[in-house]
């Protein structure tokens, strides 16, 4: 009978990339809703790794299971890191993501191109049930278009333009962003750091 990995998360479609990732790990990923857990932990963290760590620690304390959460969000050079782990509620909590692009591009106006630099980060942290934790992180570099373009993924996807992609993540296929994301490298650098703490016994 394999092991089960929790992923943390109440975003159905974060549970199915990170089972299709995992799917050749000798783990049974199972969700908050297979183990009914109905439970939210509020972010106070002032670091992605700080809420990243928060959120597995405390599902796995509440599961009794090794336990896979992340944190991410966008950080803009000329906002000094705004929105950053602010990323999903600036703009109120019924705000879209429309509205989030909104005020982005308000706070950005008349910054000129060169200047509107910014960064996707993400951590993910896996945690035992002893309290034991490790971390990865995955970053991607971009610049913030003036207007939309594109009109796939999520969140700041479309006015998130990767130079070396030369498309915005909103133009990219999921599989195409996944493999140059943010959340991407993280997940990838997870996955291998659990192949060597089962490699070696330690979970
Ligand atoms: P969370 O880590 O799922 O809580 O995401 C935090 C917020 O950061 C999301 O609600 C989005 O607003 C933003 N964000 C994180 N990753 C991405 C991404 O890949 N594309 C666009 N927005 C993102």
């Amino acid at each position: 009978m394999p092991k089960q990995l929790l992923i943390a998360t109440k975003n159905q479609g974060k549970v199915r990339e990170y089972r299709e990732l995992l799917a050749d790990l000798p783990f049974e990923v199972v969700s908050l809703a297979d183990v009914g857990l109905d439970v939210d932990v509020e972010e106070t963290g002032s670091t992605f790794e700080e809420n990243a760590i928060l959120k597995a620690r405390t599902y796995a304390h509440l599961s009794g299971l090794l336990t896979w959460a992340d944190d991410s969000g966008l950080a803009v050079d000329a906002l000094g890191g705004w929105p950053g782990v602010h990323s999903a509620r600036v703009a109120g909590p019924n705000a879209s993501d429309a509205d989030r692009i909104q005020l982005l591009l308000q706070r950005l106006q008349g910054v000129p191109p060169k200047e509107r630099t910014a960064a996707f980060h993400c951590v993910v942290a896996i945690a035992a049930p002893d309290g034991r934790v490790w971390t990865t992180e995955g970053t991607c570099s971009g610049v913030i278009l003036e207007q939309p373009e594109g009109a796939g993924g999520f969140g700041y996807d479309p006015v998130f333009f990767m130079p070396a992609m030369g498309c915005t993540f909103a133009q990219l296929t999921s599989q195409e962003k996944n493999a140059v994301s943010h959340r991407g490298i993280a997940a990838r650098k997870a996955k291998a750091l659990l192949a060597r703490l089962v490699e070696a016994g330690e979970i």
